[in-house]
C-alpha cells in the first residue's frame, strides 16, 4: 500500500475529472494559487475504484506539490470510502467487525481498523463536521444524539455530507461518503491533519 504523505487536495469524483480540471487550470492550491500537472503518484488499487495512479500536482504561488485523490478514496485506506463508510455506519447501528466483513468480503482485521480508525477519530471528526455544519446549514436543527462517540461522529458526517449536497449545487454526483472525503481531505480514518487543512481550500472543490 502506498502510503500518500504529500499534502493531498480533494477533488472530483473520477480520475478523469481530475485531470480535467486540473489542466484546465481549475484547481487551486490551499494557499490560493494555481495548480498544474506534476507527474504522477505511484500506482495503488484500491478495491471497488480500481487501479489509481493518482496525480501529482505543483502550486505556482508556494511551490508546493500535492497528491490529488479522488474523492472515491481515503488516504492510506485500500477500499472505496462508499465500502468504508457502509461499515462505519453499521458498526454505529450496533454490528460487530466480523458481521460486518462477513457482508462486505473483507478480512475481518481490515474491517476492524476502520473501525478503530474511527474510533480514535471520533471526537475530532465530529467536532470538525459540527463546525462545518454551522457555516453550511446555520439554520439546520440539531443533529441527533447517540450514546457513542462512534455514532455521534457517523451522523455528524452524514448531516454535514447532506448539508454540502444542499448547499453547493455541483454536488450532484458524489455520493454522502465521498463528500465526507472531501471534507475531511481523505483523512477520515487518519490521524492528524483533519482541523489544519479543513479550512484552507474549498473542501469540496467546488468552482471559486
Ligand atoms: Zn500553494
Amino acid at each position: 500500500m502506498v502510503l500518500m504523505e504529500a499534502p493531498v487536495v480533494m477533488v472530483g469524483s473520477d480520475a478523469v475529472e481530475v485531470d480535467r480540471r486540473l489542466i484546465a487550470g481549475e484547481l487551486a492550491c490551499p494557499c490560493g494559487g494555481r495548480l498544474a500537472p506534476w507527474g504522477h503518484a505511484r500506482e495503488r488499487v484500491v478495491r471497488g475504484v480500481g487501479v489509481l495512479r493518482p496525480r501529482r500536482a505543483r502550486c505556482g504561488a508556494c511551490r508546493l506539490t500535492h497528491v490529488l485523490l479522488a474523492v472515491s478514496c481515503l488516504l492510506r485506506r485500500a477500499d472505496a470510502v462508499e465500502v468504508i463508510g457502509a461499515a462505519l455506519r453499521m458498526k454505529a447501528a450496533g454490528k460487530g467487525h466480523r458481521r460486518i466483513a462477513e457482508g462486505f468480503g473483507r478480512p475481518a482485521s481490515t474491517v476492524r481498523g476502520w473501525l478503530r480508525a474511527l474510533a480514535r477519530n471520533a471526537e475530532r471528526v465530529r467536532s470538525v463536521c459540527m463546525a462545518l455544519l454551522v457555516g453550511l446549514d446555520p439554520l439546520g436543527g440539531p443533529v441527533p444524539a447517540h450514546p457513542t462517540v462512534f455514532a455521534d461522529a457517523v451522523e455528524a458526517v452524514g448531516a454535514c455530507a447532506a448539508a454540502a449536497r444542499r448547499r453547493l449545487g455541483v454536488l450532484g454526483a458524489v455520493s454522502p461518503w465521498q463528500a465526507a472525503s472531501a471534507l475531511t481531505h481523505g483523512r477520515l480514518l487518519t490521524t492528524g491533519g483533519i482541523t489544519e487543512s479543513i479550512n484552507t481550500s474549498s473542501p469540496l472543490g467546488a468552482p471559486a
